[in-house]
């Protein structure tokens, strides 16, 4: 015998089984190759499956083929194809058992089907978070756009406050004022901040700028708040590191800054300690390590994940202020910067919260425009002597009309008109001639930056190219990308300060 003879003794007749049947069912022959057979038997009586035998002797056609059939005989099961062939005298059944086959099959197919459950589930999944993810987005962007705007005529109808004639009493009101305020546009600023991270739309801005400086300036405030609450303030940082580093400063600023409130909010006695060590400097990079430490409450072990998600506070005895965000704005912002913040802590003595981060450092640094941290007072020398600036205000809030009105006019540079419908800014500028527009963006009607569009398109000069400063409470990058392709010079979001707004105004004056 060949070899190929003995494989195929070996591998064919393992599976397949013939048998020859009367046709009144009696077993005449089996090759017993799987299942037993006794001669003489029913074949009705093996498994009940063979009942359906009966059909195929009345059938006109010759052969039936069965796919998948489960019989169990003699305590064994088998999955089976049946091919049945009718002949004159007899029939012929051919068993193939190919039990492996459909068992490997089952399982390639329910895994199939598993997966393809699961990569649904994980895409409805993901479908829903990214829904939610959208929606609280679009919740905090127009929320905070609708804060903005009474804020914004708040904040400047204090600053107005402040300047009138007021007795002490009054001027302890506005200085309580002028208080909640900022903190009220810290939290809006926060809330805004933790959706930019959220979706992914907070940018870092590198910039070389003077650590030292930004240091001596923590320093200063943390050591007058400190005091405040008979607290010390140490800060500690290794003069071998670079005085001169590339990074986003504003935000280094925002963490430690929120850090330090923390530590300060959470500390009723002893120190609270800004320590900064230089990890190691190579090439034209930096690791420092920032270390906030606290001698209060301190943090239970359990706690230390919770306190980084949104909104998350823990409990304390008494209640402070705050809405549990600073943490996850730090943790946020670190993300950016590849790093990640840490903490240690033991419930009563304090918490150390740290972090590393990696900065470009290089020798020609010192020698590039360094970020200014104090503002430029403004520079009216362009406008002196000059006849006053026609300005047309664009602007629907009631509040923020009276509010720019008064601080322009104080100023005594500009004449200014005022229009509070969309609709009607397109004619008042046809028949006057300004110097600058501000232009509000949500406005009746037409909104700011169609209006923009108009202007910018219209064929005479003078009118084509009036500067027009756009003010908005949609403050997010792609807005007031948006808004200045629409044809803005500058977009001033709210709430803003006079100041700034002044300055970008004269900028554009011409
Ligand atoms: P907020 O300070 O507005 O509550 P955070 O996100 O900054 O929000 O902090 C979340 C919580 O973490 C705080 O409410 C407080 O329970 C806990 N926590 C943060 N910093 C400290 C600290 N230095 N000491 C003790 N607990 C802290």
């Amino acid at each position: 015998m060949t070899f190929l003879d003995q494989y195929k003794k070996q591998y064919i007749n393992r599976n397949i089984q013939f048998v020859v049947i009367d046709l009144q069912g009696h077993i005449l022959e089996s090759d017993q190759t799987f299942i037993e057979l006794k001669e003489g038997d029913l074949i009705y009586d093996v498994h009940p499956f063979f009942m359906s035998f009966s059909a195929i002797l009345d059938a006109t056609q010759a052969s039936i083929t069965y796919n998948c059939v489960h019989i169990e005989v003699q305590d064994k099961e088998f999955i089976t194809d049946l091919k049945i062939f009718k002949k004159e005298n007899h029939v012929l059944l051919v068993i193939y058992d190919l039990t492996e086959h459909y068992l490997d099959y089952q399982s390639i197919a329910q895994a199939r089907n598993e997966s393809i459950i699961n990569s649904e589930l994980v895409v409805l999944k993901n479908v829903e978070l990214e829904e939610r993810e959208r929606f609280k987005n679009a919740f905090i962007q127009n929320f905070s756009h609708e804060l903005r705007n009474p804020l914004t005529s708040i904040i400047s109808i204090t600053n107005l406050l402040e300047g009138t004639n007021l007795d002490n009493e009054q001027r302890q009101m506005v200085d309580f004022l002028k208080q909640s305020n900022s903190n009220l546009r810290l939290l809006l600023d926060d809330i805004l901040s933790i959706s930019m991270i959220a979706s992914g739309r907070l940018q870092l801005r590198n910039k070389v700028f003077n650590l030292y400086d930004l240091l001596e300036l923590i320093k200063f405030t943390y050591k007058s708040k400190t005091s405040q609450k008979s607290l010390r303030f140490v800060m500690e940082y290794d003069h071998k590191i670079p005085e001169y580093l590339e990074g986003d400063r504003l935000r280094l600023f925002q963490i430690l800054t929120n850090l330090l409130d923390n530590a300060l909010k959470f500390t009723e006695k002893g120190t609270i300690t800004l320590n900064v060590k230089l990890n190691q400097k190579r090439a034209n990079k930096v690791s420092l390590r920032f270390e906030v430490a606290d001698t209060g409450i301190g943090i239970p072990s359990e706690k230390s994940n919770a306190i980084f998600e949104s909104f998350t506070r823990l409990e304390t005895e008494d209640k402070k202020e705050g809405v549990g965000l600073g943490l996850s704005i730090v943790k946020g912002l670190l993300s950016l910067m590849g790093s990640e913040v840490k903490v240690e802590s033991i419930p009563g003595q304090g918490s150390i919260f740290y972090f590393d981060v990696t900065l470009i450092y290089a020798l020609d640094l010192a020698s590039k425009p360094i970020e200014k941290i104090k503002a430029k007072p403004i520079d009216v020398s362009k406008l002196k002597g000059h006849r006053k600036y026609k300005v047309l205000l664009v602007e629907d809030d009631e509040r923020t009309q009276t509010v720019l009105f008064k601080a322009l006019m104080e100023t005594a540079l500009f004449y200014i008109d005022l229009v509070n419908d969309g609709a009607l800014v397109f004619e008042t500028v046809m028949n006057n001639s300004y110097d600058i527009i501000l232009m509000d963006v949500d406005l009746p009607n037409v909104p700011g930056d169609q209006i923009t569009k108009l202007i910018r398109g219209f064929p005479f000069k003078d009118i084509k190219g009036i500067p027009i400063i756009g003010i908005t409470g949609n403050v997010f990058k792609e807005n007031i990308e948006g808004y200045l392709d629409d044809g803005m010079n500058a977009v001033v979001p709210k709430p803003f300060d006079f100041h700034e707004l002044l300055e970008t105004i004269i900028k554009h004056l011409k």
